[in-house]
């Protein structure tokens, strides 16, 4: 009895162990590249007015980024949205509504998707190709969910660690210390935890945080793309 219990765990621990293997089959964490080129992605915005500031810090260095925008804030900040696009930066989808996709059916994964991609495609004219999971988490039926919408999940190999670090140098350090040639580097310039888009918190160090990577990675002989043009150099 007790090893058809034992057999029956080990079973059952190998089915779960493979659904979440199979949820994060074809998710992008990093790119092989042999070139020394990263990408800078920020989460849950717009948020104004630290959006319009990480913009600028971005102008000033010249660099482009990627922006998985949240469906709340795309409509509550429509014109923040326009400014990251006519600045030349990747748009991806970030959910409407920031619950983890865990917790979802394939059907509420399409909606919250969809009802993103919409927003979004309605302001910059394309429909987002990419799709980063709120907290990182997938689940099982995101993947069908991608595919049926032709949508790539990215998640990401370094972190600022900037929900929970509020000093500048240390959300840089943690993503210096880290860095490789292909790092998808996640920062925030929004707050997903809230549902009022008015209620986020300050990213002004995750802004201050995104001028010193940029300088001392561009020291280190880095340079910086989209997620887009990262995935496009590994081919
Ligand atoms: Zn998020």
């Amino acid at each position: 009895m007790i090893r058809k219990i034992a057999i029956f765990a080990a079973m059952t621990i190998v089915a779960v162990v493979g659904v979440l293997i199979a949820s994060y089959n074809g998710t992008i964490v990093t790119v092989p590249v042999t070139e020394k080129v990263v990408a800078l992605t920020y989460d849950d915005g717009p948020n104004p007015p630290h959006t319009q500031a990480l913009l600028a810090t971005l102008e000033r260095h010249s660099v482009k980024a990627t922006f998985f925008l949240k469906g709340q804030n795309v409509e509550a900040f429509p014109e923040a949205v326009l400014a990251i696009a006519r600045a030349g930066h990747e748009i991806g989808n970030h959910s409407y509504s920031h619950r983890p996709m865990f917790s979802l059916s394939k059907t509420a994964m399409l909606e919250e998707l969809v009802r993103t991609n919409r927003l979004i495609e309605n302001l910059v004219d394309y429909k987002p190709a990419l799709f980063r999971p709120p907290y990182g988490i997938q689940g099982p039926g995101l993947k069908m969910a991608l595919d049926e919408l032709d949508m790539t999940s990215i998640l990401m190999s370094t972190s600022g660690l900037d929900w929970e670090v509020t000093e500048p140098k240390l959300i840089a350090s943690a993503v210096v210390e880290s860095i490789e040639p292909g790092s998808i580097i996640l920062l925030h310039d929004g707050h997903g935890d809230v549902s009022d888009p008015n209620a986020q918190d300050s990213r002004a160090a995750s802004v201050e945080a995104t001028g010193i990577i940029i300088e001392t990675l561009r020291a280190q002989g880095y340079r910086f793309a989209t997620v887009g043009e990262l995935i496009a150099l590994s081919r």
